[in-house]
Parts: C-alpha cells; sequence; structure tokens
C-alpha cells in the first residue's frame, strides 16, 4: 500500500524541487502539518500510544463529488485536499442512509439502519446502544460533541458518553452571511462550532480528548463573504458553502499545529449524506438512495505523514468508520458491530474486503405521522448498485461501471444479477434478528416539530 512512486534518484531531485516550490505555496495558503512521515510500524503502534485524540468533524450534506479531493472541478476545499494528502483517502464510500438521524445512528452504533433500530422520525437510540464516546470515556478520554443539527439532539439518546454535548451559543452578528437555502432558519452559523472546539482545545490540551464536531452550514447553503466564489445559480451556493466549511476546518488544524496537538491527534473527515441537484429530477436529502444522496467523503489524518496521495479504491461504508477508529487506538470494538475495522486496508491487506457489499436504507415514510412505513433497501457491489422497495418490491437496477450516474434501469435485463443481489439483501435484514437494537419513541412536541421544520424537513403532517 505504501507503495514506491519514485525509483530513479532524477525523477526523485525533479519531483523533490517541484514539491518544495508547491511546498511553499500551500504554506503561504493553510501553513502544512510539520510532521514526520509515518510507517507502517507506526501505524501499527497507534493503538500503544497512550497520547492520542480523536477529532471526529462530520459535514452534513456533503457529497463526495463535490470535494475538489475527489475530483471535482472547482477549488471548494483546499484544507480538506491537503489533509487528505498526507492522510488517506476511501474513494467509495456509502452513507448508511440519506436522512441524518438514521444515518448518524449507524454511524455511532456501527450497525446498519435495520438494525441501529433508527429509521422514524420519533425514533432514537436506547441506553442499550454501545455508543463510541461511551468507550472512549471508559478509557479516559475527555468527550464532547458540538453541533447544530437538531436530528442529532442527546433526546434521541446521541449524548451517550460524552461530557459536554451541546449546541454551541450563536455568534452570529460577527460577520455578514449569506443564506440560500428556501424555509432553513437555523441559529448561528459553524463559525459557533469552530470557536467553541477551539476553546475546547485549549481548555483540555493537556488531557486526552475526544471532540466530534458537526458542520451544518453545507446543509444551509450559508457561507460568508470570502467563500462566495462560485455564482449565483443554486448548486453554485452550495460549493460556497463547502468552501466556507472548509476554511472552519483550517482554523481547527490552524489551532491543532498551534497548540502541539497535530502530532497526536487522528483526525476524520465524514459526512452523513449527500444532496440532490436534480440528478433524479430531485432536490435536497432523506428522499432518495441514488449515489448523490449515499456517496460520501472518508479521509483519515493520523498522526503522522503518509506517503503523498494515498487513496483507497475498495468499497466502505460509515458503518467502519467507528471500529477503524477504536482500532487505531487499541479499543475493542463492541460485539454485534456490522461495521469493521478499515486499518488492514491502510495496511495494504485486501483479505475479506473483495466482494464485499454495502448497504443504505430509507423510509420512504420516515417522516409522516400514522403512515405504514414505507422502506428500501439499496445494496451496492464493485459492479453493480441495486434499490429494492420492501412495499412494492420494486427494482431498480444500475451498472456502476457502465453507467455510474445511475440512470437507466436494467432490471429487467440482468435477473441473475437482480437474484444475487436479492439474496444479498435477504441476508442483510436477516442479521436483524440477531444484532437488532430496539428504538426507543420519542413523543416529538409542536415545537421540537417546528424546529425539525426550520432544517427544511416536512415532518409530522398526515401525508406529504
Ligand atoms: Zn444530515
Amino acid at each position: 500500500m505504501f507503495r514506491r512512486i519514485i525509483d530513479s534518484p532524477r525523477t526523485y531531485f525533479i519531483l523533490a524541487a517541484l514539491f518544495f516550490v508547491i511546498g511553499v505555496l500551500v504554506t503561504v495558503r493553510i501553513s502544512p502539518p510539520p510532521r514526520d512521515a509515518g510507517s507502517i510500524q507506526d501505524l501499527e503502534g497507534l493503538a500503544a500510544r497512550d497520547d492520542l485524540n480523536v477529532v471526529f468533524v462530520l459535514i452534513d450534506t456533503l457529497r463526495a463529488d463535490h470535494l475538489s479531493a475527489y475530483g471535482y472541478e472547482r477549488e471548494t476545499s483546499p484544507v480538506i485536499d491537503e489533509i487528505a494528502r498526507y492522510g488517506v483517502r476511501f474513494s467509495q464510500t456509502t452513507a448508511q442512509s440519506s436522512w441524518t438521524k438514521a444515518s448518524m445512528a449507524s454511524l455511532w452504533t456501527g450497525k446498519h439502519p435495520a438494525m441501529s433500530g433508527v429509521l422514524r422520525y420519533g425514533h432514537g437510540l436506547g441506553a442499550e446502544a454501545e455508543m463510541p464516546a461511551e468507550l472512549l470515556k471508559e478509557a479516559g478520554f475527555v468527550t464532547a460533541g458540538l453541533y447544530r443539527n437538531g436530528w442529532v439532539d442527546a433526546n434521541f439518546g446521541f449524548d451517550q458518553g460524552f461530557d459536554v454535548y451541546i449546541h454551541p451559543r450563536m455568534n452570529e452578528n460577527r460577520m455578514e452571511f449569506q443564506r440560500r437555502q428556501l424555509g432553513a432558519q437555523v441559529g448561528g452559523t459553524d463559525l459557533d462550532i469552530t470557536q467553541a472546539a477551539i476553546e475546547f482545545m485549549r481548555q483540555y490540551r493537556h488531557r486526552r480528548f475526544m471532540l466530534y464536531l458537526h458542520y451544518m452550514d453545507v446543509h444551509q447553503y450559508a457561507y460568508d463573504q470570502n467563500s462566495a466564489l462560485f455564482g449565483t445559480q443554486y448548486k453554485d451556493y452550495y460549493d460556497n458553502a463547502i468552501r466556507w466549511t472548509d476554511s472552519n476546518l483550517g482554523m481547527v488544524l490552524q489551532e491543532l499545529i498551534d497548540q502541539d496537538l497535530f502530532d497526536k491527534t487522528i483526525l476524520v473527515i465524514a459526512s452523513d449524506h449527500g444532496e440532490e441537484f436534480r440528478d433524479h429530477g430531485r432536490e435536497g436529502h432523506a428522499k432518495t438512495l441514488y449515489r448523490e444522496v449515499v456517496d460520501t467523503p472518508l479521509i483519515f489524518s493520523l498522526p503522522f505523514r503518509l506517503e503523498e496521495g494515498l487513496v483507497i479504491d475498495t468499497l466502505v461504508q460509515n458503518v467502519d468508520i467507528w471500529p477503524t477508529i477504536l482500532d487505531l487506538l487499541g479499543i475493542e470494538t463492541p460485539a454485534g458491530v456490522t461495521g469493521r475495522s478499515l486499518v488492514p486496508l491502510m495496511l495494504g491487506e485486501q483479505d475479506g474486503f473483495k466482494g464485499r457489499a454495502m448497504f443504505s436504507q430509507l423510509d420512504g415514510t420516515w417522516g409522516q405521522e400514522d403512515t405504514e412505513p414505507a422502506p428500501f433497501v439499496a445494496v451496492t457491489t464493485e459492479d453493480w448498485k441495486m434499490i429494492r422497495h420492501l412495499t412494492t418490491d420494486r427494482r431498480e437496477l444500475f451498472d456502476r461501471i457502465a453507467d455510474p450516474r445511475e440512470r437507466t434501469n436494467v432490471a429487467q435485463r440482468e435477473p441473475e444479477v437482480v437474484r444475487v443481489l436479492d439474496a444479498q439483501i435477504d441476508e442483510h435484514l436477516a442479521a436483524v434478528e440477531e444484532k437488532g437494537l430496539q428504538p426507543v419513541e420519542f413523543e416529538m412536541d409542536e415545537l421540537r416539530l417546528n424546529q425539525l421544520r426550520a432544517l427544511g424537513y416536512n415532518v409530522g403532517g398526515k401525508d406529504n
């Protein structure tokens, strides 16, 4: 995996000179990480270290293909690109749902939606859910969660294990802000998260900590003047918001560097789902399971530099994130988790990853009161993706190689592929019997429903 790309001395000197020049340019821009290069032994040795911190950055509503690190033609993410350059970037990551609460319940528990049980708007995680923050707190970490999305509020069980779990206070008057999403009125900006994170790191830099930052301005299409770089169409506002969030991440990164924390921090960047721009005729998210809403970024920055540009193309999924972080820290992942550690892939071992299928799930009526569930499940393999509606038995099959944008349903033409993928979905759902959690049902009062409606969700109606 840590392949030698430079074999001749001549190439080496030319490239070294080139990297020096690029290095100077990047220095001017964001101060590159002043870290030593690491080896496979360093990676394997992380679990034995007792000085590591975790910063887990969740950028809500971020589709992978709008990041320059993932080949987007616009420079939306210079900071993320820089982090990815010396870390590990997973090029094909599947989120477990296209709706925040279901997706985050899976990401934290390492269990797919059918097994986390969190599928409808009143559902939450019960005390039996074993949350990573609980494990880290037990291991002596100070744990803090900073978020601005009501779907991950404490009352849905997401605060389990956190010493501090807050929606930071608003500092909105500090800058002129643009908001483009209709109906969206979440107070404050992501700068509130960034500033609270910086305060936290200053206070706890001498302790081991786990910091969860849940950024929300991409969801809100909100950004400052300096990030208004990409035009005035709907999709441009989204890209501006990515650039703004990226600059927030730059502030967090700078603080890690300034506090001498960057070489003892595992930094992870992920998202809960993407966003549709009429790719399949709709806008927003939480409605379908096409690629634009479930293909999300995943980047690990380790406490040392890796060989530049390490990209892993094996299919992975968000339920793998915490088993990986725990593995890196030498903390055992709880039994019954459906995700698995990606550390072997980082070490170049493919065993057990080839042919592994990824699953996502959404209940088509999740936001409606007194309706029957209408779940659908997507299975993704190297070659195929199939979405199966469990109540209507409708299937959409896409050839991922010939049709990566999932335009043409070839289910009729490929009955044998449908049969194989059907069996995989059946097997996946059957595992619920063994590993499933019972969701806790929450009463949603009008106040809370209105807060969620302010995020742009149509919830609590009889039909929508
Ligand atoms: Zn979300």
